[in-house]
């Protein structure tokens, strides 16, 4: 009935596109072929196989005897009717079973007998007197999607949307819940700016402010590695326990040196746009835009911009956050950061002390 809708649409000049029907996608074709077939698909094929040790011997099998099953799997399978091993099984149980714990990965055609094969093995691995799990299969969830007794639950951090689209056609009605992240504001935030001749100036800027505003533990973002590198250097320098967080630190690094400036080790944390988000430190008290945040285009980049400052301000705390402009293009890209979020970002003089305080 299907061919003739089909060749009837395309009589009437329309083309199979036009209708709202979709392919089905391969897993939906696999699952199909599973559920209408019912007898093993038989193959005169003969299994090649790409050995990891070319010297050790392969031998098949003809019956399920040989297989030296346990007697009760052994009854097993002659009670689900099988008679004798299919092509796959034949060659691939005998290594399967073997004391050694060969692993494998088979290829053959959809109903020749490989799931008898992999279940058989992990039966046969089983100890039913240990009360816990010890063998895993993943299967396609389409394929257990076995009616309303099974009650399916997803949680994850994200769904993006091909996810969500996914996970609503496998998962039959589901209730749907979601925590959205907590809103970052610069509500109780203190936004300043610093306004100097160069990065030789913005340092000294900072030390100043350091001079006189106890601390706790600050954020310093920098625009390049590069910057943050020799930042970290004149801080120290200086005599500040700096922790330096960049991109071509190897994920354990990464999470040593957030760890390290979690527990207080160092005060403050140089690092680029790559940590701008996702880490939040409640005892951040101050964040700063050694460089302004702009995106590829050189546009200044708002979203990023919140997420730096809003880290101050998080869990009702109050935040102070002081921006470097170096030029009338900092100053310009600042302005507009300014008016997108409508929130006064004033000048501060760090040569007056008591400005800053
Ligand atoms: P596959 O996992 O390769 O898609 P299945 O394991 O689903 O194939 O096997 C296809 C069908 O053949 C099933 O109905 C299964 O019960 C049956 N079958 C599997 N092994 C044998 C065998 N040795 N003899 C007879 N039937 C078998």
């Amino acid at each position: 009935a299907a061919a003739g809708t089909a060749s009837g649409a395309e009589a009437n000049g329309e083309k199979p596109a036009d209708t709202d029907e979709k392919a089905p996608s391969p897993e939906e074709v696999s699952f199909l072929r599973k559920v209408l077939r019912e007898r093993l698909v038989q193959n005169k094929n003969e299994v090649e196989i790409m050995q990891k040790d070319p010297n050790s011997p392969l031998y098949s099998v003809k019956s399920f005897e040989e297989l030296n099953l346990p007697p009760d799997l052994l009854m097993g399978v002659y009670h689900m009717g099988f008679n004798a091993p299919s092509k796959i099984q034949e060659t691939a149980l005998p290594m399967l079973l073997a004391d050694d714990k060969t692993n494998m990965i088979a290829q053959s055609q959809s109903g020749t007998g490989k799931t008898a094969a992999f279940v058989l093995t992990m039966l046969s691995r089983i100890d039913t007197k240990k009360p816990y799990p010890q063998a895993l299969c993943l299967a396609p969830t389409m394929e257990q999607n076995l009616g309303r007794s099974c009650q399916m639950l997803l949680f994850s951090a994200t769904y993006d949307d091909p996810v969500m689209a996914f996970a609503q056609v496998v998962v039959p009605d589901p209730v749907i819940i979601r925590l959205r992240r907590e809103e970052e504001s610069l509500d109780n935030i203190k936004q300043y700016y610093v306004s100097c001749e160069n990065r030789e100036a913005k340092f000294r800027a900072l030390s100043n402010i350091y001079g006189v505003v106890s601390i706790g533990q600050c954020m310093i973002f920098c625009h390049t590695r590069k910057t943050a590198a020799w930042l970290a250097e004149k801080m120290k320098g200086d005599g500040h326990a700096v922790a330096l967080l960049t991109g071509e630190l190897m994920v354990e690094q990464r999470v040593a040196v957030i760890n390290r400036f979690r527990d207080g080790k160092e005060k403050v944390l140089i690092t680029t746009n790559l940590c701008a988000r996702g880490i939040d430190i409640e005892q951040v008290t101050l964040v700063v835009n050694f460089d302004i945040p702009v995106d590829q285009y050189g546009q200044p980049d708002c979203e990023n911009y919140l997420h730096r400052i809003g880290r101050t301000g998080r869990f009702g705390k109050n935040g102070l956050a002081i921006n470097m402009v170096d030029g009338p293009r900092s100053m310009s890209q600042l302005s507009k950061i300014q008016d997108h979020f409508g929130k006064k970002i004033a000048k501060l003089d760090t040569e007056d002390a008591e400005a800053i305080e």
